[in-house]
């Protein structure tokens, strides 16, 4: 979910050089967290994706849509524009990954190449949700690129989502992990480390790093290092330094709030957010994690240079691309699904066999 204050932008019209960070960044990107439908499940659309991409020097997306969705309650006199405008629950809304498929299949093929679509629209506590990620690749076998985002700890937006909390480590999303390790699969997960006023130890840790140790097999993406907005933990980065160092099946993405908070505070560059990037920069990937507002791209991805400017050419290249590319990219395919059923000739004294057990068709009496 987008910062609403971006600290290191100012737009001011008359300030020579102020709309230069709609532009993007000066290095090209791969944007490796991007919504593209928001909370209400609008869109603008495929091809405003792709200007807007252009514009900001964003080479790839890897793109998603929102797992749940707002609901406009028949006590609100005005409709929500985002999940926390007011009290409203939400509940999952499975066909976010339809509008996703189609927005893609809608593209030119050389535009597609562009985009990794993952599957996000199923509740992470039902355990049929297995079900839901086989029909969408029965569907679309060669649109997805991998799951996520789940959203999973979330402080307010769990509590507005209608059933029981989901986290990393519940038992409806083992089936999920297990399948994405045997297709090679990354799995992005929105999971906070702690909840909002425990800032001295992070509550929510174990349940994550129970499904990444349980599932060594399993590629997850730990989207913006488990931090979300009013979310503290102590010794922070040492944290995510020593789950890189201790889980080689784990990457992260640097996007959201991450950046102002932690990496970059007031647009002055951490140094040992400098050195953890430099040491695994082969495991992180950056992100807008944008919903929707793909105006905003530029000035989103625009404000990481600061930070960029001081990486080595070669971790740069990383964060920047090479990695989001190596988690995402050739993924597409992976799953082999059905051949599409041949009917046979139609004959009502043959018996047939369909795929799934014999049928027996008899000719009417
Ligand atoms: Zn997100």
């Amino acid at each position: 979910m987008p910062y609403e204050h971006i600290s290191t932008w100012r737009r001011e019209d008359v300030v020579k050089g102020s709309l230069d960070p709609l532009q993007g960044s000066k290095y090209r990107q791969v944007d490796a967290h991007l919504h593209v439908v928001n909370f209400l499940q609008e869109t603008p659309g495929g091809d405003a994706l792709m200007y807007y991409m252009d514009r900001a020097n964003v080479g790839k997306a890897v793109i998603f849509g929102m797992p749940v969705t707002k609901v406009w309650a028949e006590y609100d006199r005005e409709p929500p524009d985002y999940y926390l405008a007011n009290d409203a629950r939400c509940y999952y809304y499975g066909y976010t990954d339809v509008l996703v498929a189609e927005m893609y299949r809608a593209l030119r093929p050389e535009h597609q190449e562009r985009l990794y679509p993952l599957i996000c629209g199923f509740n992470p506590t039902d355990r049929f949700a297995l079900r839901h990620i086989e029909r969408l690749y029965e569907q679309y076998p060669d649109v997805w690129s991998g799951i996520g985002e789940l959203l999973l700890r979330h402080d307010d937006l769990t509590a507005f989502t209608y059933g029981e909390p989901a986290r990393a480590n519940h038992r409806a999303l083992w089936p999920i992990y297990e399948w994405a390790g045997d297709h090679d699969l990354p799995v992005l997960v929105h999971q906070n480390v702690t909840s909002i006023t425990k800032s001295d130890h992070p509550v929510y840790l174990y349940e994550f790093e129970e499904a990444v140790r349980e599932f060594p097999r399993t590629r997850f993406v730990f989207a913006h290092c488990g931090l979300s907005r009013r979310v503290d933990a102590p010794f922070y980065t040492k944290m995510v330094e020593r789950l890189l160092e201790q889980y080689a099946n784990l990457s992260v993405d640097y996007s959201w709030i991450i950046y102002d908070v932690a990496i970059c505070p007031g647009g002055k560059p951490q140094e040992e957010w400098v050195a953890l990037t430099e040491r695994y920069s082969d495991r992180i990937c950056l992100g807008s994690d944008l919903v929707g507002k793909f105006e905003r791209l530029g000035p989103e991805l625009q404000r990481y240079d600061v930070f960029l400017d001081r990486l080595s050419e070669a971790a740069r290249a990383n964060v920047c691309w090479n990695t989001a590319e190596r988690i995402y990219g050739g993924n597409k395919g992976k799953v082999k699904t059905h051949q599409p059923k041949v009917v046979p000739e139609w004959n009502f004294e043959r018996v047939t066999a369909f795929e799934g057990g014999p049928v027996q068709l008899t000719s009417t009496p």
